[in-house]
């Protein structure tokens, strides 16, 4: 099983379109895939058309269990969706208290990591989509995953908010003791603006092999998508958002051979 983490601390970056249209790629290709959804807005909750109100469990509940966390609160916070392999846990509003109310307890760190281990001979990869804060949960996510994803849209104040994800992986990266894996993911490419190729080069110069040597254009396709409820790739398999996820797709799995 491989697990992938898509942060950064900035939203509105792709973040959880990155999440929707990897999954929905990676199910094509006959992968079981669950998307794991942290964010209190739980975009990708509602981008599945799931009402959260409505379940018996959501992430809340794994985490509400702390380092006591089982295997039936962890399977029953996870539904399915239409399409075959690909799962969801959803996120609620209440993850926005965990920090207040959980935080401080020991073990809190990697209850993700517990409540995982559990569904890992379910699936062959786990996408986590993560707030763009910096606490409890973000900490889970990347405690627990194999390589983080971090989208950064192509435009000059990205930098910023790219330079303090990058202070926080090495934050976690001491208190695990493993290096992660990461790979930045340019978005949000306009093609017409100059500050689109600017941040680019960058990029590329400031972090080298770490940035995918493609990026993510601008497409219109991915918001008739969302509005429709459906992966990016099941509603437009043929556009260029879409065909550049493709590209990026190939090149993490190649990454992982
Ligand atoms: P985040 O999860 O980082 O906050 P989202 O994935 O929700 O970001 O994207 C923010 C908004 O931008 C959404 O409305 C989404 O549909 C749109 N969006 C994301 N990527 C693209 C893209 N490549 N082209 C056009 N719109 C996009
Ligand atoms: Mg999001």
């Amino acid at each position: 099983m491989h697990v992938w983490t898509i942060a950064n601390q900035k939203g509105g970056v792709g973040k959880t379109t990155t999440t929707v249209a990897l999954a929905g790629l990676l199910q094509q290709r006959g992968q079981r895939v669950l998307c794991i959804d942290i964010d209190p807005h739980a975009s990708l909750t509602f981008y599945f058309g799931i009402d959260a109100e409505g379940l018996q469990a959501t992430a809340y509940d794994v985490f509400a269990m702390g380092k006591h966390v089982d295997k039936e609160t962890t399977v029953k916070a996870i539904v399915s969706t239409e399409h075959d392999h690909l799962d969801v846990m959803p996120a609620c509003m209440a993850l926005a208290t965990l920090d207040r109310k959980l935080g401080t307890q020991g073990g809190m760190g990697l209850v993700l990591q517990r409540a995982l281990a559990f569904v890992e001979h379910r699936y062959d990869y786990v996408l986590i989509d993560v707030p763009p804060v910096l606490g409890v949960l973000m900490v889970n996510a990347l405690a627990c995953c194999e390589r983080v994803l971090i989208p950064v849209q192509t435009e000059p104040l990205a930098l910023k908010g790219l330079e303090r994800m990058m202070r926080t992986l090495a934050l976690i990266q001491k208190s695990r003791g493993q290096a992660h894996q990461y790979t930045i993911i340019p978005t949000l490419y306009d093609k017409r603006t100059r500050a689109s190729l600017d941040t680019y080069k960058k990029l590329a110069q400031r972090y080298g092999k770490s940035v995918w040597n493609g990026m993510i254009p601008i497409d219109t396709k991915f918001r008739d998508a969302s509005n429709e409820q459906l992966p990016p790739s099941m509603f437009a398999p043929q556009s260029r958002g879409v065909l550049a996820y493709q590209t990026l797709l190939t090149h993490l799995q190649q990454l992982h051979l």
